[in-house]
C-alpha cells in the first residue's frame, strides 16, 4: 500500500507511487467536456471515475459534513464525493479525490479546504485530495497538468462547447431518439484520440474539424415546427450540472421545447480577461497583463472559428462573440463585477434576448451572493429594457424541491407560449450598444 507523505504544512500528498495505486473521482459538470478531460486524464496514465450519481443521499452527506450556510454547489461536490468514497464500492484507501481550485476571489478557490474538513470529520483524511489549478496553488508529485496537457483541455472544452451547441439545436427534432448523443460520443471519443495522436490542435485543423463536426450534426434527420427556445444561464456549476439543477435540460426537453445553454468558452475567457482588468483597474504588472491578453485573443480567434463554423453550416444558429457580450452589457455593469459569473451573467441574458430567446432560466444556486447580484439582482432592469423578456429566476438549496422548481418554470413556460401567440417573430437584431429600451421580440 502506498505510503502517506505529507508536506512542510502538515497537507497529505498525492505521490507518484498512488498515482499508479489509486483511482481519482472528479465531479462532474459538463458532462461531454467533463467527459473529454477523463480520457485525456486516461491517457496521461492516471485512473479515474466521473461521478455522475444524482440522489438525495448527495445532499444529506453535503449537509452532515459542510456548514448550512455554505454554497449550495460546494455543498453538493462535497457531498457527491463523499458519498462516493462510502456507498460507491471503491476501497477507501485506494482513492483520491479531485477538486479545482479556480484561483479567483470566490468561495471556489476554498471548497478543497471544506473537503479536507469533511474527510477529517468522516474519519477518512488519509485520503489524498489533489487541486486541478493554473495558478499554481497547491501541487502532488504524483499529479501535475503538463503543457500539453492543458493545450489539450482547452482544445477540448472548445470542441465540447460546438458539439454541445449543435446538439442542442438537434436533439429536440431528432426523428431517431438518441442520435444526437450518440454522434456526440462519436465525436468525443475521435477528437481524444486525435488529440493522442497530435491532431486537431492548430487552427487549420481545428477549423476543419468544427466544419465536419458542423455537417455530422446537420446530417441527422430532424422534424417538426421550430419549438419555443429556453435560455439557461446562472452560477457555473448549477447552469451546467445535472446534479445540481435537478436535471434542467431534460426537464426542458420533456416540456416540448430547446433549451439554449450558453458555452464554457466565453466563461473561460471572461476569467482571462478578469486579469487584465485587475491591472487596468487597480494597477499591477504589465507583463501579466501582456501575457493574458494575448492568450485571450489565441481562444477570440478559436471562438471566432467556432462561430464561423456555426453560421456556415447554413443549418445552425451561431452564439456572439465575448466581445459582442462585453459590448452588451455597458452600461449595465462595469467590468468590476468579477466574483463568481460576474458580469458575463447579465451579457448572457442580453445576448440571449437580442438573438431571439428572451425566455430564460436564470439558475441561483443558495449562498451564491455574487450571482444574487448579476443574475436575479439585474432581472428588474432587463424586464424595464426589455418588456417581452421572460425570464425566471430559480432557487436550487437543500431544501427546494424538483416539484417546486418545475412547476415556477411551467409557469414561465405558460407565459412564454402566451406571448408566442401575441407576438410575431422578428429577425435577429444587431447587438444593442447604446442604452435605449426597445422591445425585444418575440421567440419561437
Ligand atoms: S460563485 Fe457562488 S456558488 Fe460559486 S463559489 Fe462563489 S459563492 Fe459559491
Amino acid at each position: 500500500m502506498a505510503k502517506l507523505v505529507y508536506d512542510n504544512t502538515g497537507r497529505l500528498l498525492f505521490t507518484r507511487e498512488m498515482k499508479e495505486e489509486y483511482t481519482l473521482l472528479m465531479p462532474q459538470m459538463l458532462p461531454v467536456h467533463f467527459g473529454m478531460m477523463k480520457k485525456l486524464l486516461e491517457c496521461e496514465g492516471y485512473k479515474v471515475d466521473m461521478l455522475t450519481t444524482n440522489h438525495r443521499c448527495i445532499v444529506d452527506e453535503g449537509l452532515k459534513y459542510v456548514h448550512n450556510d455554505t454554497c449550495y454547489p460546494a455543498l453538493l461536490v462535497i457531498g457527491q464525493l463523499i458519498d462516493a468514497v462510502k456507498h460507491g464500492g471503491y476501497d477507501p484507501h485506494k482513492v483520491g479525490l479531485l477538486i479545482t481550485q479556480t484561483g479567483g476571489g470566490c468561495r471556489a478557490s476554498n471548497y478543497i479546504h471544506l473537503l479536507r474538513k469533511a474527510l477529517e470529520k468522516a474519519d477518512m483524511a488519509y485520503i489524498p485530495v489533489v487541486s486541478v489549478n493554473l495558478s499554481g496553488l497547491e501541487k502532488n508529485p504524483g499529479f501535475s497538468l503538463t503543457l500539453p496537457f492543458v493545450r489539450k483541455a482547452v482544445y477540448a472544452m472548445m470542441y465540447g462547447d460546438l458539439i454541445v451547441n449543435a446538439a442542442n439545436q438537434v436533439r429536440p427534432y431528432e426523428v431517431e431518439p438518441g442520435a444526437a448523443d450518440a454522434m456526440t460520443e462519436r465525436w468525443s471519443q475521435k477528437l481524444v484520440d486525435g488529440f493522442q495522436a497530435g491532431k486537431g490542435m492548430s487552427r487549420r485543423q481545428m477549423r476543419a474539424n468544427f466544419d465536419q463536426i458542423c455537417s455530422d450534426f446537420a446530417a441527422i434527420p430532424v422534424a417538426g415546427e421550430p419549438k419555443i427556445r429556453v435560455g439557461v444561464v446562472g452560477e457555473i456549476y448549477v447552469k451546467f450540472a445535472p446534479l445540481g439543477n435537478n436535471n434542467l435540460e431534460k426537464f426542458l426537453l420533456s416540456e416540448g421545447v430547446e433549451p439554449v445553454v450558453p458555452g464554457l468558452t466565453d466563461f473561460i475567457i471572461f476569467k482571462i480577461y478578469n486579469r487584465v482588468a485587475d491591472v487596468e483597474l487597480y494597477g499591477g504588472k504589465w507583463i501579466k497583463k501582456f501575457g493574458c491578453s494575448l492568450f485571450m485573443k489565441y481562444i477570440e480567434a478559436c471562438q471566432r472559428d467556432m462561430i464561423e463554423a456555426l453560421e456556415h453550416s447554413g443549418r445552425f444558429r451561431a452564439p456572439g462573440t465575448f466581445q459582442e457580450l462585453h459590448s452588451l452589457v455597458q452600461g449595465y455593469l462595469g467590468d468590476g463585477n468579477k466574483m463568481g459569473e460576474g458580469w458575463l451573467l447579465t451579457a448572457e441574458m442580453l445576448e440571449l434576448i437580442h438573438s431571439g430567446t428572451n425566455n430564460i432560466v436564470c439558475t441561483q444556486p443558495f449562498g451564491c451572493l455574487p450571482n444574487h447580484i448579476v443574475g436575479k439582482g439585474m432581472i428588474r432592469k432587463l424586464k424595464d429594457d426589455y418588456p417581452y423578456s421572460n425570464i425566471v429566476a430559480i432557487d436550487y438549496d437543500p431544501g427546494a424541491t424538483r416539484i417546486n422548481q418545475e412547476n415556477r418554470i411551467k409557469l414561465m413556460l405558460a407565459n412564454a407560449r402566451g406571448l408566442t401567440q401575441s407576438q410575431p417573430a422578428r429577425p435577429r437584431e444587431e447587438p444593442q450598444t447604446d442604452r435605449e429600451p426597445q422591445l425585444a421580440h418575440a421567440n419561437i
